[in-house]
């Protein structure tokens, strides 16, 4: 019988491979469906300037919208994204995104950056930086207006490539971030190698901030080094009020999390406050699809 059959091999010493690899053939498939039906969307979350007391930017955070029409949020699908190598598609998709949302915004006058994540292969693809100039100029979008930001593993593979890309499109006027600085093997040989323009504090050092004393002094020394070669620091997973004093004592440049703000289908609208902070710079609804 061949149920029978299938059982065998799941209970087989083989079997976590096998799940493994069934499960991998899966999530391709239905990555390969969501780029074809056009089923990924951007939620933006803001991300404030702690001296300023207002928005600096957005980050752009891909979604997967299922069969069914629920979210999959990107730790589902961007690891098999790149292990199957459709994450050019991803990344190529996002930007596309992200560029025509800065066009809808600059349309009606609103003054938006954002950052997009990008994986580590794409900045190492020859064609990166002709990709991203032919859609800026397409949309007529200001160039200073797109932050990309880089995890370790993705910049890495041929730091020599990264760091003359980043070079080359940091001439061109766009910027770059650092992302989860602080918990890949290499952070600080990428951050003397990099030539980029934030460090973002990996959020596992920023959480526990109030209870934890070796968190602060992480936070302080990655914060001291960062700003001494010229970079502006964003601290990630800002939970609480107590870590954004913290931060701003230490002098961190900006504070991202769901205390300050929770990734929205949209941008702040006008009457909503910033979570848990003061009335901040005003914003009008936007819907960017
Ligand atoms: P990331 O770039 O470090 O993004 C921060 C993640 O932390 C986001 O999860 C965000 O929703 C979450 N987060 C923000 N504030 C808080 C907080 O206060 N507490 C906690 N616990 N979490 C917070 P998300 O959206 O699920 O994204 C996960 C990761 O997936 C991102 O980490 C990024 O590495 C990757 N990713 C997201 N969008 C894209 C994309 O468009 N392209 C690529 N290649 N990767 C993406
Ligand atoms: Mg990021
Ligand atoms: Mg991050
Ligand atoms: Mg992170």
């Amino acid at each position: 019988e061949s149920n029978a059959r299938s059982n065998w091999h799941l209970y087989s010493a083989d079997a976590p491979e096998r799940y493994e690899l069934q499960k991998r053939v899966d999530w391709k498939a239905r990555i390969k469906d969501a780029l074809d039906d056009g089923r990924l969307l951007l939620h933006y979350q803001p991300i404030l300037d702690v001296s300023g007391n207002c928005i600096s930017h957005y980050e752009s955070l891909v979604r997967m919208v299922d069969e069914r029409g629920e979210l999959v949020p990107p730790g589902m699908f961007i690891q098999i994204a790149e292990k199957t190598g459709l994450i050019h598609e991803i990344d190529r998709y996002v930007v596309n995104m992200a560029v025509a949302a800065l066009d809808s915004f600059r349309r009606q006058g609103r003054d938006i950056t954002l950052s997009v994540n990008l994986s580590a292969k794409a900045i190492a693809n020859s064609d990166f930086v002709a990709t991203i100039e032919g859609l800026v100029k397409a949309y007529n979008i200001d160039r200073s207006h797109l932050i990309f930001e880089l995890t370790e593993t993705s910049a890495v593979e041929d730091i020599v490539t990264a760091a003359e890309v980043i070079g080359r499109c940091c001439k061109l006027g766009y910027k770059f971030a650092l992302d989860d600085f602080g918990v890949g093997f290499a952070s600080w040989f990428y951050l003397r190698r990099l030539p980029v323009d934030y460090v973002k504090i990996d959020g596992s050092f920023v959480r526990h901030l109030a209870k934890n004393f070796e968190d602060r002094l992480f936070v302080k020394a990655i914060n001291d080094v960062a700003q001494g070669l010229g970079k502006k620091t964003i601290a990630e997973f800002v939970e609480d009020e107590i870590a954004l004093e913290l931060l701003t004592k230490f002098g961190v440049d900006y504070a991202q999390g769901y205390f300050i703000g929770k990734p929205q289908p949209s941008l702040l609208p006008s009457d909503q406050k910033l979570a848990g902070i003061a009335p901040a710079e005003v914003m009008t609804e936007l819907n960017t699809q």
